[in-house]
């Protein structure tokens, strides 16, 4: 049950979190935390890590887990948010079967545990289900159009076995399942060095190199900051009706060109911009239709991309600057 602001309310609750290490996983823990549950992070730190949930270590109602997600595991839950997979393309393909393997077998270890203990789960799916999309904006109805046999598919081809997964465990009554298709999410904990568009572009812009635009820059992404998504993700999980997929993100929608420009803006970055090869398979269009989300669950977006841009630099300026790239707030620049 979540009240008229989205909090849980009633029972505290176990919840495990698969990838609770990671950037989302990071952020939907310290918020199941401040709603008053215990909460397990599962995670084998592959593209996370321990820091981003160092913080939530003080709290005797957290615990994390070394584990891979591949391999069974076994908690007293009533709740699994199911995120173990790598995000990026640039990580998910370093180690495609890997990635694949983490969709099917890490889905399906989760979905047992989930059926052992009566517990629902959660399935962070993606809007790379609808692939390189003929339908614009991509309705959770759309079916796709994802190539099987692509450099991505490993990620899109699990992803959508692991839905299959959700449904048939939800079907056969064993255990009742939540299917949120999450589009591109940003902001702070984002790993600086994970290949994804925001993160690059805010790194290179504090670097002052050049900013790397694949192919013309005309794609089109719509950017949900984290704060939003992990709010619609708990409002999917409380909802007390299985809704089949739900579509999360934030409907507004820019090109990679448009959002590199603003990054140079907002950073005061003296970068310029070059432009790069488009990777095979890359989605031309991409924007969610929320319809469903904001009928069933009242989900709106409320961070605009200006001010989550803003938030997510800040976090990232004090990343550099704790790597001793960037000076630290106060201290003189050092002259070049
Ligand atoms: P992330 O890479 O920061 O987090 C993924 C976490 O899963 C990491 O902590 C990683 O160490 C862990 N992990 C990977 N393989 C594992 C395994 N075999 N066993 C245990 N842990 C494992 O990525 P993220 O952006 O936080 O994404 C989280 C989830 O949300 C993923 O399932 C991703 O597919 C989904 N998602 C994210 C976005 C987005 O824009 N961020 C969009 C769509 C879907
Ligand atoms: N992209 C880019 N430069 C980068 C990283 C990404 O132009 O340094 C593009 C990428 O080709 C895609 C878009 O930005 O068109 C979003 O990429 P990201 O990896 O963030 O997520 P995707 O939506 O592709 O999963």
């Amino acid at each position: 049950m979540v009240d008229a602001n989205g909090r849980s309310v009633g029972r505290s609750m176990r919840i495990l979190v698969t990838g609770g290490a990671g950037f989302v996983g990071s952020h939907l823990c310290e918020r199941l935390l401040a709603d008053g549950h215990d909460v397990i992070a599962l995670d084998d730190f592959s593209t996370g890590s321990p820091a981003n949930v160092a913080h939530l270590m003080r709290s005797s109602r957290f615990w994390l887990v070394e584990h891979d997600a591949t391999q069974p595991f076994d908690y007293e839950i009533d709740r699994v948010y199911n995120l173990a997979s790598p995000a990026s393309p640039a990580r998910y393909q370093c180690d495609p079967v890997r990635t694949a393997i983490t969709n099917v077998v890490g889905t399906l270890n989760a979905l047992s545990c989930a059926e052992r203990h009566g517990a629902r789960l959660l399935q962070a799916s993606t809007s790379e289900v609808y692939g390189d999309p003929e339908v614009h904006p991509q309705p959770e109805s759309y079916l796709g159009r994802v190539n099987p046999i692509g450099v991505r598919a490993c990620y899109d081809e699990g992803k959508r076995c692991a839905e299959s997964l959700v449904m048939d465990f939800h079907r056969q009554g064993r255990a009742s399942g939540r299917i949120a298709r999450i589009f591109n999410t940003y902001g702070p904990r984002m790993a600086i060095d994970d290949g994804r568009a925001v993160s690059n572009f805010i790194v290179q812009a504090l670097r002052g190199e050049e900013l790397t635009v694949y192919g013309s820059g005309s794609q089109t992404r719509s950017f949900c900051y984290i704060d939003d998504l992990v709010e619609g993700c708990v409002r999917l999980m409380e909802h007390p009706v299985e809704l089949g997929p739900v579509n999360l993100g934030n409907p507004v929608e820019v090109t990679v060109l448009e959002l590199a420009q603003e990054i140079v803006r907002l950073t005061g970055s003296a970068s310029r911009i070059a432009f790069r090869p488009l990777p095979e398979d890359d989605p031309r269009q991409r924007r969610p239709a929320i319809e469903l989300a904001r009928r069933s669950l009242g989900f709106e977006p409320r961070v605009a991309l200006r001010q989550g841009l803003y938030a997510t630099i800040q976090s990232f300026r004090s990343a550099l600057s704790g790597l001793g790239e960037l000076p630290r707030r106060g201290e003189p620049a050092m002259a070049s």
